[in-house]
């Protein structure tokens, strides 16, 4: 499960066969400029009209509907006296024959022409008007240059087109030079307050956040009374936090407190066709903010121009290069009397231009961290706040149901809700409607029409009905909520497990029941069917991804005790920290290895043992999936319950 984070275990079987895709686009990845599409269009047109002036050349000859012949079979024609007229344009002849002739269109098809058009030798034909004469042929002509516009039109085309092409990218110039001028108006959006109605109401949490940009705020409008303290206003204020969690929102709430004027532009925003531009976009929108000032800057993802100089795969990219430079130089220039406050947000604080972080610059980080539960509840009550729901809808719930959902995934739980409630023309939402819309953002949609065996949908219950049993028998681990045999998503079953309270530490004892959990679905497979199955992959990645770092970070190994290796860096960024360092010999390493493997074996024993003391609830919990396909937690602590009496 991709959003398998460490307080939101489910475990799963994985249909191998199935990859989900990634949902959003690398950060800092700019979108095609709108120029491209313009051309592919151009192109498209181009192609349409030549196709169109060709499709006219049917055969019959570019201009007209008569079939063209050959200049010897008209002689041959004249010599046979089958000819009525002639008509002569240059060096093109047409004519009418008095019998018609036979033509072949394909292998089988012939059709018949009376009319029929040639074109004469460049090196003229002495003898034709003497034989035309002679054989009586009625002849007109006129002069050639009747047809020319047709030339004209072609070959004039790609001219046309170049002067299309020019005139386009000239358009664009002139908007962008509109834009430089006027920020108002295209790149930097500059908000009116009067227009702004967002408020921090409407920010869920991010209470020390609040706290900090009211203090800013107030500088802001009353300098001098902070300046008799000597204080200095901050030039810089960087939210950082993963996407969804509301940095967005808040900038916004920060405009509509503030009630000053406040310049909105998205990194991506200073990506142009054109280099140069973004730097000047910058230098114009700084200007216009001092301008105004006391007023504020923000900048949007950040990351897509704040990236490492020079860093990163496929060379430097100018135009990023040359708009961050012109960034910093401003952030430099600027005197905290100027009474501008730069606020910048970023998913990825790791890639940013050191530069950047510098005392002067955005000096002042702000993290804006994934709701917890009860700011969970609070987002909940604002998007809820225009939508109708049933009485039994139980925000605290929802909120323990959802642990590691940022506010943009609670707002699309929702709405996705919202469309369920819909789709059945119900006139409010009810908490079913909320569960299912749960299911399907956690583990996706459900997939139907899988033909599923018995024989494999049995080996599926047990593997899950193992994984619930194990949990619901060990003390340390997390209650079952759910366990099911839907396919969905990526994952054949999934047993759902949701802590009673968020937890930030985990203790070995939670570590150890909880790879003993994971273990549960294949020691099932083992110990009812004598066979292991593909099924488990998921489950075994788990294991020795968390065993390895039980050993080597957590310093939870009996062989070496409170130690860290510290080299199991995750996150290795394009550009930086591209060769791991390892700090350990070989013998080590062989060391820890077998550390973990113990680790491992040791959470399939404890399993296999729960699984065979209650042989017989195992065998009950299966028997209710594969009937049910999906039973709560509870219904496994009373089938475990009951036998115990
Ligand atoms: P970010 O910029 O951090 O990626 P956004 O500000 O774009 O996230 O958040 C997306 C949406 O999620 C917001 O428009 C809002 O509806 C909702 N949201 C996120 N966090 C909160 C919050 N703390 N309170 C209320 N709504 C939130
Ligand atoms: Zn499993
Ligand atoms: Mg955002």
């Amino acid at each position: 499960m991709e959003n398998n984070t460490e307080s939101n275990q489910n475990t799963e079987r994985k249909d191998p066969k199935k990859e989900m895709p990634k949902k959003r686009l690398p950060a800092g990845q700019t979108p095609p400029p709108a120029g491209r599409n313009m051309f592919i269009w151009l192109m498209i047109f181009t192609f349409l009209v030549l196709w169109y002036i060709f499709s006219l050349n049917d055969g019959n000859g570019f201009f007209g509907g008569s079939p063209e012949i050959d200049y010897s079979h008209f002689r041959e024609e004249l010599k046979e006296n089958n000819i009525r007229q002639v008509h002569v344009q240059g060096e093109r002849i047409t004519g009418e024959l008095i019998q018609p002739r036979q033509l072949r269109i394909s292998r089988q098809d012939t059709t018949f022409y009376n009319d029929f058009s040639t074109f004469m030798p460049s090196f003229g034909d002495d003898q034709l008007l003497a034989i035309l004469e002679e054989s009586g042929v009625r002849l007109s002509a006129e002069p050639e240059s009747q047809n020319y516009w047709w030339y004209i039109i072609i070959f004039s085309f790609p001219l046309l087109l170049f002067l299309i092409i020019g005139f386009i990218f000239y358009r664009r110039l002139q908007a962008q030079g509109r834009g430089m001028m006027n920020i108002g108006q295209s790149q930097a959006r500059l908000q009116r307050p009067e227009n702004n109605k967002t408020k921090f109401a409407d920010v869920a949490g991010h209470e020390g956040a609040k706290t900090e940009l009211k203090e800013i705020i107030e500088f802001l409008k009353d300098p001098s009374h902070f300046q008799e303290l000597g204080a200095k206003l901050p030039k810089g204020i960087l939210l950082v936090g993963p996407p969804g969690t509301g940095k967005t929102l808040f900038a916004r709430a920060v405009a509509g407190e503030a009630g000053l004027p406040f310049f909105t532009i998205t990194g991506s925003d200073f990506m142009e066709m054109f280099v140069g531009v973004g730097a000047k976009r910058v230098r114009e929108m700084f200007k216009k903010a001092k301008e105004m000032s006391p007023s504020i800057i923000f900048v949007d993802e950040i990351d897509s121009i704040g990236r490492s100089r020079g860093a990163g795969l496929g060379g430097g990219h100018d135009e990023r290069e040359q708009t961050l430079n012109q960034l910093l130089s401003e952030l430099d220039g600027f005197e905290p009397t100027e009474n501008v406050v730069v606020m910048a947000a970023t998913n990825r604080p790791d890639i940013l231009d050191k530069a950047l972080l510098r005392p002067g610059r955005f000096d002042r980080q702000i993290t804006i961290d994934l709701p917890s539960q009860d700011t969970r509840v609070a987002i909940l009550k604002i998007h809820a706040r225009n939508k109708p729901l049933d009485e039994d809808v139980d925000f605290d719930k929802i909120a323990r149901a959802t642990p590691g959902f940022s506010g943009a995934d609670i707002e699309n739980l929702l709405n996705e809700a919202s469309l369920l409630a819909g789709r059945v023309k119900r006139k409010s939402i009810s908490m079913n409607d909320i569960e299912k819309a749960r299911d399907k953002v956690i583990m996706g949609l459900e997939r139907e029409g899988m033909n599923i065996d018995h024989d494999e949908k049995k080996l599926i219950a047990y593997h899950e009905a193992g994984h619930a049993l194990v949990a619901t028998v060990l003390p340390n681990a997390d209650p079952v909520h759910k366990v099911t045999i839907i396919p969905r998503g990526r994952a054949m079953g999934v047993t759902q497990q949701l802590p009673q309270k968020e937890k930030y530490l985990y203790n070995k004892e939670y570590l150890l029941d909880r790879l003993a959990v994971i273990m549960g679905g294949r020691a099932a497979e083992e110990l009812i069917f004598d066979t292991s199955t593909s099924g488990a992959q998921n489950d075994l990645q788990q294991v020795s991804k968390m065993a390895r770092k039980m050993v080597m970070d957590w310093g939870m190994s009996e062989k070496f005790g409170h130690m860290s290796f510290g080299t199991n860096q995750e996150e290795v960024f394009l550009g930086r920290d591209m060769t791991k360092q390892k700090e350990f010999s070989d013998e080590t390493a062989r060391e820890i290895d077998e550390e973990v493997q113990k680790i491992s074996r040791e959470a399939y024993a404890r399993a296999m043992t729960s699984l065979t003391k209650h042989r017989n609830v195992l065998d009950r919990i299966a028997k209710l999936l594969l009937e049910k396909e999906e039973i709560s937690g509870e219904v496994v602590t009373s089938l475990l319950n009951h036998k115990e009496n």
